[in-house]
C-alpha cells in the first residue's frame, strides 16, 4: 500500500515535464512533455519517453505548451489506449501545437535526407512521429471542465483550477486513495500564471492540499507588473509611428499573439495608438487565435466587460490583418505605411520573422521589439543585445533599428507572485512541497525563500527518484 511521486522531466531543468503518481502500482502520468534544447540531448530523451507506456492507467495534461505536451503522440503510438485529460480549451490548443511539431519533424527528415544524400552519406533519422499519430493522441482526449471534479479510476479523482498562464490552462488537485483507504491530496501547479494577465484569469485558489508540487522557472526572479504592459506598448509605436516607421514582433504564436492582439484592438479603440494596420503573420498564430475566438469560457471579467457583452471579438478589428500564405507574407515588404507585423518564432531562429528582420533591421526608423525570452546562442539574443551586425540566412545586416524591450509578458509567476497563490492554501496542511520546472539556481533560490516563509519541508525534485507520500 503505497503512494509515490516521482519525476521523469522537467526535473533540475524546464523542458519535458513529466511526473508520475503511482497508486498502489497503478500509475497516473501528469503532462508528457517534449525535451528542449541542444538537438542530439533533447532528442535521446524524447526518444526515452517513460517506460512501459501501456500500462499506464491515465494522464492529465495541464496546459498545451510543446514542453507539457509535446510527447502525447509518442505515447500514443508507444500503446498507450488509456484517457487523456484536459480542459477544452487545451485539448483544442494542443491539437494545433502537436500538429505543428508533426509537420515540422516530417519536414526535418526530408531535407536532412537530401543533405546527406548529396554528401553520399547514410541516412537513417526518423521522426518521433507522425500526423497520424497525433490523430490518435487526439481521440484519446477526455475534457473536463474547470472545477468539475472527476473519478479517473481506482482510487484517483482529479478537480483542475485555472493556472492563470494561458488559454486552458490547469492545476490539478488530484486525490489518491491506497488500499488501505488512507487519501492523500496532492496539487500539481503545471505551470503557474499571474494575476493581470490579458484574456484569461488569475491563478485560482485551490482546496487544502497535503503535498504541493510546483514550478520554479522564476525561483530566483521577479518581473515587471502585467499591468504596466499596455502603456509600454502604446509609447513604443507611438514613436515608432512618429518616425515613420514599422514594429517588428517575434512571438511565440500561442498567447503571446493573443495577448499583443488583445492590446492593440484596446489601444486603438481608446485611441492611445493611431491606426495603423496590425499584421500577424504566422499560420500558426493564425490557427491559434481561432482557439482563443471560441473559448469564452476561459476569459477573464475585463474580456467580457470589454467585447463579449458588445458582441465584439476581441480577435478581430478594423485594422487587424492575418496572412497566412507566403505570397501575402512577402507583399508585406512592398508596403510603406508604418505598420506592427507580429511573426514567429519568438527567438527569431525560424520562420517567417526572419525574412521581416532582413527587411527591416538596418532602417533606423523601424523598431524590434522583444517581449519573450530570448535564450542563449539566438538570433534573438544577439538582438537584445544590440550587437552592431547580426547574420540572418548566411548574410550580414547592421543593425540601425531601435530594439525595444517589454518583459511584462511572462506568463509564469516569478518568486513573489508564486508565494502570493500558496498563502491561498492550508499551509499547516501542508506537508511538503516539491519543487520542478526550473534551472538548478532558481530551485535553490526558490527553496531557500519558501523555508524563509516556514515553509516545513521543500524538496528539489532529482530525476528518477521516488519520494513516499
Ligand atoms: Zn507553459
Amino acid at each position: 500500500m503505497s503512494i509515490r511521486l516521482h519525476s521523469e522531466g522537467a526535473a533540475g531543468e524546464v523542458t519535458g515535464s513529466k511526473h508520475v503518481l503511482t497508486i498502489d502500482g497503478a500509475r497516473c502520468l501528469i503532462d508528457c512533455g517534449a525535451f528542449q534544447g541542444k538537438r542530439e540531448v533533447a532528442e535521446e530523451k524524447n526518444r526515452a519517453l517513460v517506460p512501459d507506456p501501456e500500462s499506464l492507467s491515465s494522464v492529465v495534461l495541464t496546459h498545451a505548451h510543446f514542453d507539457h505536451c509535446g510527447m502525447l503522440p509518442l505515447l500514443a503510438k508507444r500503446g498507450y489506449r488509456g484517457n487523456i485529460y484536459a480542459t477544452p480549451a487545451t485539448r483544442d490548443l494542443a491539437g494545433v501545437v502537436m500538429m505543428d511539431s508533426a509537420a515540422i519533424q516530417a519536414r526535418d527528415a526530408e531535407y536532412l535526407a537530401k543533405q546527406a544524400a548529396k554528401k553520399g552519406q547514410k541516412f537513417d533519422w526518423k521522426p518521433l512521429y507522425d500526423e497520424e499519430d497525433v490523430v490518435k493522441a487526439m481521440g484519446q482526449f477526455v475534457t473536463v471542465s474547470y472545477e468539475r471534479p472527476l473519478p479517473i479510476g481506482d482510487g484517483m479523482r482529479i478537480e483542475l483550477f485555472d493556472a492563470g498562464h494561458i488559454l486552458g490552462s490547469a492545476i490539478c488537485r488530484m486525490l489518491a486513495r491506497d488500499r488501505s483507504g488512507r487519501e492523500v491530496a496532492i496539487g500539481f501547479t503545471g505551470d503557474l500564471g499571474r494575476k493581470n494577465k490579458p484574456i484569461i484569469r488569475d491563478p485560482s485558489p485551490i482546496p487544502p492540499v497535503d503535498y504541493l508540487v510546483i514550478e520554479a522557472t522564476y525561483g530566483d526572479r521577479l518581473h515587471e507588473s502585467a499591468a504596466d504592459a499596455m502603456d509600454m506598448l502604446a509609447e513604443i509605436v507611438n514613436r515608432t509611428v512618429k518616425r515613420g516607421g514599422k514594429i517588428i514582433i517575434p512571438s511565440f504564436a500561442i498567447e503571446r499573439t493573443q495577448e499583443l492582439v488583445y492590446y492593440f484592438h484596446m489601444l486603438t479603440d481608446q485611441k492611445k495608438i493611431p491606426e495603423i494596420p496590425i499584421w500577424v503573420d504566422s499560420p500558426m498564430a493564425i490557427n491559434a487565435t481561432s482557439i482563443f475566438q471560441i473559448h469564452p469560457e476561459c476569459y477573464d471579467e475585463e474580456t467580457h466587460q470589454a467585447f463579449v457583452r458588445h458582441h465584439e471579438n476581441p480577435f478581430g478589428f478594423n485594422s487587424l490583418h492575418f496572412s497566412s500564405s507566403v505570397q501575402d507574407s512577402k507583399r508585406l515588404n512592398d508596403m510603406r505605411e508604418p505598420m506592427v507585423i507580429i511573426s514567429a518564432d519568438g527567438m527569431c531562429e525560424a520562420g517567417r520573422i526572419q525574412h521581416h528582420l532582413m527587411h527591416y533591421i538596418s532602417d533606423q526608423r523601424n523598431t524590434i521589439l522583444i517581449v519573450g525570452y530570448m535564450a542563449a546562442n539566438t538570433l534573438g539574443r544577439r538582438i537584445k543585445e544590440r550587437e552592431p551586425e547580426v547574420r540572418i540566412h548566411g548574410d550580414f545586416f547592421r543593425l540601425n533599428a531601435e530594439v525595444a524591450e517589454i518583459n511584462a509578458f511572462s506568463a509564469h509567476a516569478d518568486y513573489e507572485e508564486s508565494w502570493e497563490w500558496m498563502t491561498t492554501l492550508d499551509l499547516e496542511r501542508l506537508k511538503k512541497v516539491f519543487l520542478v520546472h526550473g534551472e538548478p539556481e532558481s530551485l535553490s533560490a526558490m527553496r531557500t525563500f519558501l523555508l524563509g516563509k516556514g515553509v516545513k519541508d521543500v524538496q528539489i525534485v532529482k530525476y528518477g527518484e521516488r519520494y513516499e507520500l
